[in-house]
């Protein structure tokens, strides 16, 4: 008689358990949910984030416009630091500088060997009005505002007569926020010497991790600063990091700037990607110059 209010008891402690390793699972199941319903979108996975191109103005006389997807090669070369090799530099640090010396031997290679280093400017006249480039035009760029630019690279450039595009995180100039870093007056100086000066945000943060309104906010005010301190208009950007998404290209776009640089390993550029155009990354080598003008 005893026995079955024990089975009872038991059915009940079962059944109790049963529900409430149910109920923690649905409660895993929802943080799972939460946790990997939003991926963060990595660059390097970025094909082809401008779906809609801003229309493209008429052709002016003499020009015709290449199509959205008519591909042409025209290597863009970016530039870190350019100052001696620190005795202790890491790998990451090694691989962003290249000594003034060496980057003269860069623009002898391009002199020496036919090429025409054109202006960044050059490529977004021929998306937006079929001005053809010249024969082997190339481009060089330089990130990140650094005093090394102004010491050592605009004194080359002058020398060897090349014009060259700037990026300058307006919140870094004059600070020592990754070394020294330049002054708004070595700016102007080489934005009245014929160099142009083009935005890299504010605070140089991941552009795809802002809000909408942080994002307007780094692009605008980055822009009006610059335009401030040089007198020109200033309608180039490079993404920091090279980090950019359709979201970002339209905030891009509506910002004013009339295209924008990324860093992709090729040469080829098309009109369609005038707001993810490609770069090289130079480093203290010859070969990571010479080895990507192979047939062109
Ligand atoms: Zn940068």
């Amino acid at each position: 008689m005893k026995k079955i209010p024990v089975i009872f008891v038991l059915i009940l402690l079962a059944a109790s358990g049963v529900f409430l390793y149910a109920q923690r699972c649905k409660v895993w199941a929802c943080n799972d949910e939460i946790k990997y319903s939003a991926p963060t979108p990595s660059p390097s996975k970025i094909k082809s984030p401008l779906q809609n191109p801003p229309a493209l103005p008429e052709s002016e006389a003499g020009y015709s416009i290449p199509d959205l997807n008519k591909t042409i090669k025209f290597p863009v070369f970016n530039y870190h630091h350019l100052g001696p090799m620190p005795e202790n530099a890491d790998i990451n640090r090694r691989v962003f500088t290249v000594t003034p010396e060496l980057f003269e031997e860069h623009l002898k290679y391009f002199r020496d060997n036919g090429y025409q280093v054109v202006l960044v400017d050059e490529l977004i006249k021929y998306f937006k009005i079929g001005k053809s480039l010249p024969e082997k035009a190339v481009a060089i760029t330089f990130d990140d505002g650094y005093l090394e630019h102004y010491q050592n690279a605009f004194p080359l450039l002058k020398k060897y007569n090349v014009k060259a595009t700037f990026f300058i995180p307006t919140g870094w100039v004059g600070t020592s926020t990754r070394g020294d870093m330049m002054s708004w007056a070595q700016i102007k100086e080489m934005s009245d010497a014929g160099m142009i000066i083009g935005s890299h945000a504010m605070t140089h943060p991941n552009l795809m991790n802002l809000s909408d309104e942080d994002l307007k906010k780094e692009l605008e005010e980055s822009k009006k600063i610059i335009e401030g301190r040089i007198g020109k208009v200033c309608d180039l950007l490079a993404y920091p990091g090279g980090n950019h998404d359709a979201r970002v290209i339209e905030a891009v776009a509506n910002a004013g700037y009339k295209g924008a640089l990324s860093v992709y390993k090729i040469i080829q550029q098309a009109p369609r990607y005038i707001y993810s155009i490609r770069r090289f990354h130079a480093d203290d080598n010859m070969s990571s110059i010479v080895d990507k003008l192979v047939d062109y």
